[in-house]
């Protein structure tokens, strides 16, 4: 329909009235890039590195809250644009400690910049997030280095008191996902944006610690972070993208099945993300699912069943554990009735093995004793 068509790029495209410029052309397969857009929550229009030209229009518009319409003529990566996306990036590099993009003349040597950030933070690495950070990316695409405007003065804003968490708000573009991903997405609203101005950070409780404030660490926000300025403290400056391998799985913990990313360094977990494309979590995840996998190493941990025998256990085959048990509820049946033994299903299993525990406890023993450890 014609009323339904813009041009991008010189290409007529189609549109559903109602849709942003953005959500068009990422239907048309057109990439506008993006950082404090979050998919879901409401668009904001607060980095600006989403500005396109649109013929007629004054100024360059935010794509991600300008609806398109019919007729409109935009230009994604017009010279107008282009330049507009550089100036962006280098203000937003000279915002902060972005010392990885902070390149010496010849690009061998390290900044007095990168040194000073690399001497306050007390390592030889440049960033924890170097290879998973949207504004390195997106500097390197647009080939920008930090430099042309003068760096910030102050050290890291480190705020390390927290366990599952370590945030470095000098590394803060101030896009606000964190916040989006807190208020709109978990909705446990511990932090939002405080202060004025040139002051303005963001704040839990009153600019407190994570820890002292509504904070339920479930991770979200450090998965929005699209920067350095969240990090999981167990990853820190461990875990590369490029050393890494990710692995799909289920997290182990309730039934609701929640999908994860597990990602694998020298053969152990470092991390895990949520699956943002799947379902049911769409990306999100408890702070269990995203931080308590530890337990996976633990030398406590139980690996072969064991079978009480006075006040102690011996360890046993399954064979011989699942003999055991089968024997045992035999008798008890045949001495007292079905209705003499009950089954606890563990709340951790997955809804098949629940299902065939009750299965089990119903059709082959003959009772209604079934619940399960609620417990997660
Ligand atoms: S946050 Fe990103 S841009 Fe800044 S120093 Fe780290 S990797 Fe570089
Ligand atoms: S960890 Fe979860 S609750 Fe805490 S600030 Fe981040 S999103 Fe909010
Ligand atoms: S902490 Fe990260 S997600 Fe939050 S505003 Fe700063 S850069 Fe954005």
């Amino acid at each position: 329909m014609a009323a339904d068509v813009f041009t991008l790029n010189g290409r007529e495209t189609p549109f559903t009235p109602g849709q942003t410029i953005l959500e068009a052309a990422g239907a048309a397969g057109v990439r506008i890039p993006t950082l404090c857009h979050l998919e879901g929550t409401l668009p904001t229009g607060a980095c600006r590195i989403c500005v396109v030209e649109v013929e007629g229009a004054r100024t360059l518009l935010a794509a991600c809250t300008t609806p398109a319409a019919a007729g409109m003529q935009v230009h994604t990566e017009s010279p107008r644009v282009v330049a507009a996306r550089k100036t962006i990036l280098e203000l937003l590099l000279a915002s902060g400690n972005h010392n990885c993009a902070a390149v010496a003349g010849d690009g061998a040597r390290w900044t007095d910049f990168q040194l000073r950030v690399a001497q306050t933070e007390k390592t030889a690495d440049l960033c924890p997030a170097w290879g998973d950070c949207r504004l390195q990316e997106l500097a390197f695409q647009y080939q920008v280095h930090a430099g042309t405007y003068a760096p910030p003065d102050a050290g890291p804003d480190l705020e390390d008191v927290n366990p599952m968490i370590v945030r470095d708000l000098s590394r803060c573009i101030l896009c606000g996902r964190c916040v989006k991903a807190c208020n709109e997405v978990q909705v446990n609203k511990a932090i939002s944006f405080g202060y004025r101005g040139s002051r303005t950070r963001i704040v839990a409780a009153g600019d407190r610690p994570l820890i002292e404030s509504d904070c339920v660490f479930c991770g979200e926000c450090v998965q929005a972070c699209p920067v350095g300025a969240l990090v999981e403290r167990k990853a820190g400056y461990a875990w590369r993208p490029w050393k890494a391998e990710r692995i799909r799985t289920t997290c182990p913990y309730c039934g609701v099945g929640c999908q994860q990313w597990l990602h694998v360094q020298d053969g152990k977990i470092v991390k895990v993300t949520g699956v943002e494309e799947a379902a049911p979590n769409r990306g999100r995840l408890c702070v269990k699912g995203r931080f308590g996998y530890d337990f996976i190493y633990s030398p406590d941990r139980l690996r072969t069943p064991l079978i009480r025998e006075g006040e102690d256990f011996r360890e046993a085959s399954w064979d011989e554990a699942l003999d055991l048990v089968a024997e045992r509820l035999k008798a008890v049946i045949a001495a007292h009735g079905p209705d003499a033994v009950a089954g606890v299903s563990c709340a951790r299993s997955i809804n098949e093995d629940s299902y065939q525990m009750q299965k089990l406890f119903r059709a082959a023993i003959g009772t209604n004793n079934i619940d399960h450890c609620a417990r997660t």
